[in-house]
């Protein structure tokens, strides 16, 4: 008997080549996927599951894979939207506004986050931020299925700005000490939905030792590595003056790039530091939301298309819609290239399902419909008028569904979203939470005013 059938919807496995799109019900034993239905060939069995959610008018597939995201980071919606490459909004806002907030402020946030991320239909994300556990902890109660890396560096954040990457032990053993209690505390919880993996922050915030150590600490744990890499002009430029290398360059020195490491930006990536990443076999996070407005481009075409190194999108941290950012993409990629049509509807879906599940080392589970697989999926209400005539495409799909017409959502066998609202968590009190701290928040960007101006010559909320 299974425990859930998700019934009579239209499907999209995504599973081969074509987005095939039937008519049928979805059944789920222990958190997987036992069968595909798609006639009504087995009604008793259909009738006999414990649980049922109506798909009917919906549109069933997989929940897509969001490979890089800081949850918390939502704190800077409104702030850092307008800020342009190269870093200036991160050195000058960002890493020193994060060092201000509280564990408590970063729980809210993460469940802030979280619950946009689910009810923008994604079901899997791979984070890395500070106070991870508070992050882990979101994840778990709304539903997520997550990969939770803590941030760690050995530098004081708010200097980098400057240039100053003096290394600090204290820092550093912080930092170690509070990914190590998140493996301890995270890996494997949540019936394997929350696993863990080791987050070095960049090649520039953390020292040649730390680098090597965080390397040793994911093959003691069996875990993978998250890391931002060739991120901006600073960090590269560091790095050569340094090594007299480029980032990637200097990490397969360090015998860190493997194929459990996802490098995450590469928006200063060079064609010999592709072709370094493509012999490691390291996977790629491509952050569509945030390069369009910045000007720079990273090369994924190059990545992605000619060398075929593993790639799959992420959000990074100010928006958490997926749609949005296949469609930013199949525009920046024509823009940078100067050639229309290079990524199809089906290639960018698969990036945000497969390919991003690929990322994460979890392919034979996430990213499909099918027998074996995690019973991880979302229903999209097609009964609105953006989104008929539904023809079943992957164009369907990929130029007209918006985060918001995702109206359930399943992860491992469990109904986390129902007609657009999060089951398991109290969202009025999340809102609540947050809301009742802008004031602060407020407070703390006033008092981070003239470092802000000294590095930028702007003033922030004058715009
Ligand atoms: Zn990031």
């Amino acid at each position: 008997m299974a425990d859930l059938v998700v019934r009579d919807g239209y499907i999209m496995t995504l599973d081969g080549e074509r987005p095939r799109m039937e008519k049928g019900s979805v059944l789920v034993q222990d958190g997987r996927v036992s069968s595909i239905v798609t006639d009504e060939s087995h009604p008793s069995e259909l009738d006999s599951a414990v649980r049922s959610v109506d798909a009917r008018g919906r549109l069933i597939m997989p929940g897509l894979v969001n490979a890089h995201t800081h949850l918390a980071g939502c704190v800077f919606r409104g702030l850092l939207d307008d800020w342009t490459y190269p870093s200036s909004g991160l050195h000058a806002l960002a890493f020193p506004m994060e060092l201000e907030l509280t564990r408590d402020d970063y729980y809210w946030l993460s469940l802030l986050g979280a619950i946009e991320t689910v009810r923008a239909g994604s079901t899997t994300i791979s984070d890395m931020y500070h106070h991870s556990e508070t992050a882990a902890q979101a994840a778990h109660e709304v539903g997520l299925r997550a990969v939770i890396a803590h941030k760690v560096y050995d530098c004081d954040l708010r200097a980098v700005g400057r240039g100053d990457y003096s290394r600090s032990s204290r820092i550093r053993r912080e930092r170690v000490g509070a990914s190590v209690r998140l493996f301890e505390n995270w890996h494997g919880r949540a019936g394997g939905r929350i696993t863990c993996r080791v987050g070095a922050h960049a090649t520039d915030t953390c020292s040649e030792d730390l680098l090597q150590q965080m390397r040793r600490m994911a093959d003691e744990y069996g875990a993978g590595l998250h890391i931002h890499v060739a991120q901006s002009p600073a960090e590269v430029a560091h790095i050569r003056k340094m090594h007299g290398l480029s980032p990637v360059a200097y990490l397969q020195q360090l015998d860190f790039l493997r194929p459990d490491v996802e490098v995450v930006h590469l928006t200063e990536a060079s064609g010999e530091d592709l072709d370094i990443l493509q012999r490691e076999g390291a996977t790629y996070a491509h952050c569509a939301p945030r390069y369009g407005r910045s000007g720079k481009y990273p090369p994924l075409k190059e990545a992605h298309l000619d060398r075929a190194i593993p790639t799959g999108f992420g959000t990074d941290w100010l928006r958490m819609d997926m749609w949005d950012g296949m469609r930013q993409t199949a525009s920046n990629m024509s823009l940078s290239s100067g050639e229309g049509g290079l990524l199809s509807a089906r290639d960018l879906l698969h990036l945000c399902t497969q390919g991003a599940a690929r990322v994460l080392g979890m392919e034979d589970e996430l990213g499909v419909l099918r027998p074996g697989a995690a019973a991880d999926m979302i229903l999209i209400d097609l009964d609105r008028p953006k989104l008929q005539p539904f023809f079943g495409t992957a164009q369907n799909v990929v130029f007209h569904v918006d985060g918001g017409d995702v109206d359930g959502v399943i992860v491992a066998g469990e109904e986390i979203v129902r007609e657009g609202r999060c089951l398991h968590v109290d969202e009025a009190e999340v809102l609540r939470q947050v809301q009742k701290r802008i004031p602060r928040f407020l407070q703390i960007l006033e008092r981070l005013y003239p470092a802000h101006r000294a590095l930028t010559g702007k003033n922030l909320l004058a715009d």
